[in-house]
């Protein structure tokens, strides 16, 4: 069996790759361990693990490149946003936890005089990640740095659209002098490659990044095998909520929001996908929305003048589309977009649309669209601005605009999501902790050190002493 990998720019078939049978997974797990097991990484100094992986950024940084290409061809995202934004942060990731290699530290116990009893964290052995497609690189190199920074061996399935940046750098990865077997790739699909990595039995911790649905089948597939540890980064419906103030930050209020709402066109976990403006700045906001969303060039993600490229595949643009249809059919008005673009043969591009006057009761409001769409509500005051924030089963991320710090800081304890960020549309950055709460996640298990709690199982060492 095979996978086409296709051009979404123009549909264009680039090449095709194998789907990794269980059995062949089986086998790479299988021999995977016998690498860790051999010494040949996990027996080196955390140092030397470091120095292997500053090797690979550096060569990252080499063919920056050629993986921003390949991330654009495959996943048809804006080669600007790939060149600016995804592979200098997939190569900061694998330096930053590089360089957070021998800072793992265990804790010793307030134990008796005759007990000395101390905790350490060790790798698992073979790990393993699910990749989703909007970002090939920049989640496989959350993966990559503390992973094998604390001396596991990971195995990577890309999404099945989108295998060849993650394929360079497992190749770069040899040529930084990282033992063979210790970073390897299986392509293919869903419910044959990455269903089998669910399911094995010597895998002690897996990763995976994408949608709801999969994240649930995963945690029983995990429950039903060997208990595997389990983090999970799903959909999301991010609130940006636009206080009464909030138009004092002038024009990064509305570049924040149509960030937010457009980048890799929507089709992005925490995309902003819920404007929630005060009611006494409705009619501005959504007038300097339009008019940014309008200005907005769709086009070929391989021209570096393009900020909104092709939707993934047609099955997403059809799910787009219609998802606008159905809130135009219950009264909403598309103040922007709200249609398909005509660019490239062989490609579907929709223009970056923004709905008002939406029915309370439309599904729009709830229901991840991922796509380039995001809805406008509006708000009296601050609890009712929370209590729409927090209507939702996801909890991935949501943005504050204002600039009273009360109104700040009481929301962002009350918003119920992994990451708040205020007066920016943000992630955060290396140094903070990233995941989902309620069906968006477990919580903060990517970046920073909390991540080495996903990679790693902490021991604990009771040594008796002679008396
Ligand atoms: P999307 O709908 O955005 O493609 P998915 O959750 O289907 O999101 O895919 C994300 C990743 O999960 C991909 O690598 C895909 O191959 C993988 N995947 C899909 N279905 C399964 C499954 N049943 N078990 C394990 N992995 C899966």
């Amino acid at each position: 069996m095979a996978l086409d990998i296709v051009n979404p720019a123009d549909g264009t078939l680039i090449t095709t790759v194998p789907v990794t049978s269980a059995d062949e997974v089986g086998e790479h797990t299988a021999d995977a361990l016998a690498v860790f097991r051999s010494g040949v990484w996990s027996g080196l100094a955390p140092r030397e693990r470091a120095a292997a992986l500053v090797r690979l950024a550096t060569l990252m940084e080499r063919d920056a490149e050629t993986l921003a290409r390949l991330d654009c061809e495959d996943a048809g995202k804006p080669i600007t946003e790939c060149r600016d934004g995804d592979v200098p942060g997939a190569i900061e990731s694998i330096r930053w936890f590089a360089e957070a290699a021998d800072k793992i530290l265990g804790a010793t116990g307030a134990t008796p005089a005759d007990v000395v009893a101390f905790t350490e964290r060790e790798p698992f052995g073979v790990v393993a990640a699910i990749l989703p497609w909007n970002y090939p690189l920049a989640m496989a190199a959350w993966k990559i740095g503390p992973a094998l920074a604390a001396g596991n061996c990971l195995i990577l399935k890309p999404a099945d659209a989108t295998p060849r940046s993650v394929q360079h750098v497992a190749a770069l990865a040899l040529e930084a002098g990282i033992p063979e077997g210790v970073l390897r790739v299986v392509t293919g699909d869903g419910p044959t490659t990455g269903a089998a990595l669910a399911a094995d039995p010597l895998i002690g911790a897996l990763s995976f990044t994408g949608s709801t649905a999969t994240g649930r089948s995963i945690l029983t597939a995990a429950a039903a095998s060997n208990f595997k540890r389990v983090s999970l980064e799903m959909g999301g419906k991010s609130p940006q909520v636009v206080m009464a103030d909030a138009l004092g930050y002038g024009d990064a209020l509305i570049d924040g929001i149509v960030e937010a709402a457009f980048l890799t066109a929507g089709q992005n976990c925490t995309a902003g996908s819920r404007v929630l403006v005060h009611e006494s700045i409705l009619d501005e906001v959504v007038a300097r929305l339009a008019a940014a969303a309008q200005a907005l060039v769709v086009g070929d993600p391989r021209d570096p003048t393009t900020q909104v490229g092709p939707v993934v595949n047609d099955a997403a643009a059809d799910r787009i589309l219609a998802a606008i249809g159905a809130s135009i059919e219950r009264g909403a008005r598309a103040v922007a977009g709200g249609a398909e673009v005509r660019v490239l043969d062989g490609g579907r591009y929709i223009a970056p649309t923004i709905l008002t006057n939406l029915d309370a009761d439309d599904p729009i409001l709830t229901t991840e669209v991922f796509g380039p769409v995001t809805t406008v509500q509006t708000f009296a005051t601050r609890d009712e601005a929370i209590a729409m924030a927090n209507a939702v089963d996801y909890g991935l991320q949501a943005t504050v605009w204002t600039l009273n710090m009360a109104d700040a800081l009481v929301m962002a304890r009350a918003i119920e999501a992994g990451v708040v960020s205020v007066g920016a549309y943000s992630e955060g950055d290396l140094t903070v902790p990233f995941g989902g709460w309620k069906q968006s996640g477990f919580g903060g298990a990517e970046k920073s050190l909390a991540a080495f709690h996903q990679w790693t199982r902490e021991k604990t060492v009771w040594i008796q002493l002679p008396t």
